[in-house]
């Protein structure tokens, strides 16, 4: 059974937030809420020229931008931190009706940009002041290290976390001076266009954050050849093609790509912390998480016991279409997705794997939905095995020994997330040391690292380049320009100098500055 759309979803809110969006042409693309499969507004579709009008305005916005102080540019966040909290229920029925995610997790997508804004509040002064080196010559050379703004900063956003891509990413590239012309997916535009909205309420100038809509790969070649930086969050595929294209302009890009996250049990862990914490590592957000675990590894000696306790508690996850806070799974994003992630499924099956629970998509919730599914006999050679899923679904493995869990969590293509569970933090710790990824959690599956917002988060092998968080996170859309100042002109031979006579003198003073710790 469905509930009604929210009532802050109003046509007029939804005619207002697409009105943004250029599109000469007319053409549209038809945004549906999830849950029910009609249409709740037309999404106008940009065009090439589109395109590079919106850069040619956020370029003009950029050049005055640039020049505010820093302290100026952070005050328009101070007061967007508490407009967005403010505002966090409308943007999580935006965030549901789009995605047709639960509201739990909307409401806690709704928290991710106020969380990076507050991150870089307290930071951004001092990465962005300018760093006062020593230059070669002590006393009479220095070398200023001066941070410039990139120019405009591209960024082509998924549809699974929406609101938190379209706007987190784009925090610090406005902080550091930058503009944004953002790509979200044609089936979650609306929640970052009000994000966008709340920004310019809190003060920043008009044309600095601009929206283009389209697919993929009608807006992307035109959106790569004018911006500054790439800024890329997506599937693997799609990263290459991105990467590929910002390569050639000879323009920097970060790559946020997919996963297979493997989660290691060892055999002392709390079964019961454990299954509740696998639950949302696992099936949160609907198992579309870029950071979610499909892999789970269980120390034979306990595996019956693990593996009754996490199936048992996955029976009884909730499902539901609805807008408050009862269903613990929502939808799956779309009818295609959820028959991509069916397809996993029945590909294991006809392999030999075994479903322990799942497996179905459920039609009478709604057209998207599917159960939460836990796989045993899940070899390499299926779908399931080796390629990201992207659903509620996820394979269960028996090993004896810790280096063959570790074998095999690193057996993927795959680097972004890992997950390790132990009553005894060192050890588990020391096996987090041996995991090939760019994240792990002990004692949870995702969510503190990405929280973590001091510390850069990416993926390493192929499930990225670069990261987001931390002060990397905003110094990637800066350029360092390196201003030397030489007081007086020493450098080089005296006239009339024995030029061996100087190369002494040069190579015992390299020694000397070491011995004195001057350079
Ligand atoms: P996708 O790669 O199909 O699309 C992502 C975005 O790229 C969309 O806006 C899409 O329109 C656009 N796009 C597609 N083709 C393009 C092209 N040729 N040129 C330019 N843009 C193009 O990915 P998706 O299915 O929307 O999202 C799910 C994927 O995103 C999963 O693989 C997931 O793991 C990954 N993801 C990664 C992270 C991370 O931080 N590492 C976070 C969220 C999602």
């Amino acid at each position: 059974m469905v509930t009604t759309r929210p009532a802050s979803v109003t046509d007029e809110l939804l005619e207002r937030l697409v009105a943004r969006v250029p599109g000469r042409t007319g053409a549209t693309w038809k945004l549906t809420e999830v849950y029910t499969g009609e249409v709740l507004v037309e999404l106008p579709q940009s065009t090439p020229q589109d395109i590079e009008q919106a850069f040619a305005e956020a370029r003009a916005a950029q050049a005055l931008w640039a020049q505010w102080p820093v302290a100026k540019r952070l005050e328009v966040f101070e007061r967007a931190h508490t407009l967005l909290i403010d505002n966090a229920h409308t943007t999580a029925d935006l965030i549901q009706v789009e995605s047709g995610k639960n509201r739990r997790m909307a409401i806690e997508e709704t928290c991710d940009p106020p969380m990076v804004m507050s991150y870089y509040l307290k930071r951004a002064k001092k990465l962005l002041a300018p760093a006062k080196h020593g230059g070669p010559i002590p006393f009479l050379s220095s070398s200023t290290e001066v941070r410039v703004p990139k120019g405009v900063v591209g960024i082509i956003a998924p549809w699974n976390f929406p609101f938190a891509t379209g706007l987190s990413d784009a925090i610090p590239a406005l902080i550091a001076g930058n503009a944004v012309v953002v790509k979200p997916d044609n089936k979650t535009a609306l929640s970052p266009l009000f994000g966008i909205s709340l920004l310019e309420e809190a003060g920043l100038p008009k044309g600095l954050f601009q929206v283009v809509c389209g697919e993929g790969p009608d807006v992307g070649p035109t959106l790569i050849d004018n911006a500054d930086y790439v800024m890329f969050t997506g599937s693997t595929a799609t990263g290459r093609v991105i990467g590929e294209r910002a390569g050639r302009n000879l323009i920097g890009c970060c790559l946020e790509l997919g996963g297979k996250n493997p989660m290691i049990v060892l055999d002392d862990v709390d079964a019961e912390e454990w299954v509740e914490g696998a639950m949302f590592g696992v099936f949160g957000n609907t198992g579309q998480i870029c950071m979610h675990i499909e892999r789970i590894y269980l120390p034979e000696s306990r595996y019956d016991e693990l593996r009754s306790a996490f199936v048992e508690r996955a029976e009884r996850l909730t499902i539901g279409a609805a807008y408050d806070f009862g269903p613990e799974l929502g939808s799956l994003v779309s009818v295609e997705h959820r028959d991509r992630v069916a397809s996993h499924v029945e590909d294991a099956v006809a392999k030999g794997a075994t479903v322990l629970t799942g497996g179905r998509a459920r039609p009478d919730i709604g057209p998207a939905f599917f159960e939460p599914t836990v796989l045993e006999g899940v070899t390499k050679d299926m779908l399931a095995g080796a390629t990201e899923t992207f659903g509620p679904v996820v394979g269960l493995y028996p090993y004896r020994t810790v280096d063959e869990a570790v074998a095999l969590a690193n057996d993927t293509d795959y680097g972004l997330n890992a997950s390790v569970w132990s009553a005894d933090v060192a050890r588990a710790e020391a096996v987090a040391e041996r995991i090939e990824s760019g994240n792990v959690n002990i004692n949870d599956s995702l969510a503190t690292a990405y929280a973590s917002k001091a510390s850069p988060s990416g993926g390493v092998k192929q499930s990225g380049v670069g990261a987001r968080h931390g002060d990397q996170g905003l110094l990637k859309y800066t350029d360092a320009k390196n201003v030397a100042v030489l007081k007086k002109q020493v450098m080089g031979a005296r006239p009339g100098q024995d030029y061996d006579a100087y190369v002494k003198q040069m190579l015992s003073s390299l020694k000397l500055m070491r011995r004195l710790r001057v350079r």
